[in-house]
Formats: C-alpha cells, sequence, structure tokens
C-alpha cells in the first residue's frame, strides 16, 4: 500500500561553499564557490570551470574536494 504523500526531502541547500575543482583540460587545481553568479575560469589555461544556474553553479570540471 503507497503511502498518501511521497515527498522527497529536499536536502537544505548549503548556503556557502567552497570545493576544489580540478580543470579538465590542464589538471590545474582551485578553489571555486559553489554558488558562483559568474563563470568561473581556470587560472592556469583559461578553461570555464563554473557556469552560474541561478541557483547553484554547475561545476564543469572535476571536483576535488569538498571544503566546508
Ligand atoms: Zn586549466
Amino acid at each position: 500500500m503507497a503511502r498518501g504523500s511521497r515527498m522527497r526531502m529536499l536536502l537544505p541547500q548549503p548556503r556557502s561553499r567552497f570545493l576544489v575543482v580540478e580543470c579538465p583540460n590542464c589538471g590545474h587545481k582551485q578553489v571555486i564557490y559553489s554558488h558562483a553568479t559568474f563563470p568561473v575560469r581556470c587560472l592556469s589555461c583559461g578553461s570555464q570551470l563554473v557556469k552560474p544556474t541561478g541557483g547553484k553553479a554547475e561545476i564543469l570540471g572535476k571536483v576535488e574536494k569538498i571544503l566546508s
């Protein structure tokens, strides 16, 4: 028997978080903000690492570590 409401638990959005992201192009690692509202580029090669979406930013590189 199914429950009346199957509401998905929404994870509380962390207000701010810093991530260590590895550039997929050159492997350079840099710290970026998880809710960046502007595109972040790799300091080494200039590849875009973060795409702002209006909410949580989309990480284009590989997330190496989450700093809290
Ligand atoms: Zn790079």
